[in-house]
């Protein structure tokens, strides 16, 4: 049997088959379309579905379920879509639409929960009980396991770790309050402060870097760090302590066995998840007495929303059926 993985994303909805050990053995994509409506969106997800089921020869009967990651908030028992960022679902049954399609059973999450699923069932590490992805991206995502139970709280609405404060009074964020971990650990935080760098420090590799690439990016302080710019050793140094305080945060209050690092930033080099792993050592409640956090990326790579959307039925043991 194989699974259909779905990962809603703000550009793209990117799809694929994934078999029992979680490989992709087929996938493609279509450009996500903010303005259309969340039956519009149904009927691309089922164009889509279909492309994969023909080009790689597989039968419907085949699939044993489909699971779709979203950036939103998803009922975790009927799978009711309550909201979505980037793309129009508001409080929508995309299961029974979706049934006038397909008629495998249907499971859908929010994407950070997807990503660590995956990481639980078919990634490296791979039977972990206790574990949490942090995603730094253009926000801050989080995912929890807890005893093998995904921990998404009262209708699904709950762990957004992005959006816990990190000190009070501090940078504004989208969520219209201010010092959330977001709003100093994400990607987007990052090119912000890479940005007050540059004016502050115009003779900086910081700014030479940011002009070859012609913007600042979540890697231009990465790379100016490499090539030994103090300004930018400065600037890596905080955004270390940031991230590190939130790891912190959730390592106390949750001890898991692991906390993956995902999304863009993820890719800024081993130096900088073994930055993360001394603070998260240091500073965590017990210290070294306490049961050891290990910090490090996510293993499953490019595919990684995909698999993880794959794997949630495999998680939940099947989907809500329409038909
Ligand atoms: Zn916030």
């Amino acid at each position: 049997m194989y699974y259909i993985g779905i990962d809603v994303g703000g550009t793209a909805i990117k799809g694929g088959i994934v078999d029992e050990n979680g490989v992709v053995i087929i996938k493609d994509s279509v450009t996500t379309d903010a303005g259309q409506s969340s039956d519009d969106n149904v009927r691309d997800i089922a164009a889509l579905v279909k492309k994969l089921l023909t080009a790689s020869g597989t039968d419907e009967n085949q699939i044993a379920a489909l699971g779709m990651g979203v950036p939103g908030t998803v009922d975790p028992d009927d799978y009711r879509i309550f909201y979505t960022c980037n793309i129009l679902f508001r409080d929508y049954d995309f299961v029974k639409e979706f049934g006038k399609y397909y008629s495998f059973p249907v499971c859908i999450g929010n994407d950070a929960d997807c990503a660590v699923i995956g990481e639980a069932v078919f990634g490296k590490m791979k039977g972990v009980k206790n574990a949490v992805i942090v995603t730094l991206g253009t926000g801050v995502g989080t995912g929890t396991l807890v005893n093998g139970t995904l921990v998404s709280g009262f209708r699904g609405a709950g762990g957004e770790g992005g959006h816990t404060v990190i000190r009070m009074g501090g940078e504004k964020c989208g969520c219209g309050r201010r010092g959330c971990w977001e709003a100093y650990a994400s990607a987007t935080a990052l090119i912000r402060d890479t940005k007050r760098a540059i004016e502050k420090h115009p003779e900086s590799l910081l700014r030479k870097f940011a002009e070859k690439e012609g913007k600042v990016s979540g890697r231009t302080a990465f790379d100016a760090y490499e090539a030994g710019d103090a300004a930018a050793k400065r600037l890596i140094s905080r955004y270390v302590r940031y991230v590190g305080e939130g790891l912190v945060n959730i390592g106390n209050y949750i001890r898991p066995e692991i906390i993956f690092i995902g999304g863009g930033i993820s890719n800024a080099g081993d130096f900088f998840i073994r930055k993360l792993q001394s603070y998260v050592t240091r500073y965590s409640y017990g210290g070294r007495r306490n049961p050891y956090i290990k910090v490090m990326k996510a293993t499953l790579g490019n595919d990684a929303g995909i698999i993880g959307a794959a794997a949630l039925p495999v998680l939940k043991g099947a989907g809500r059926k329409i038909r």
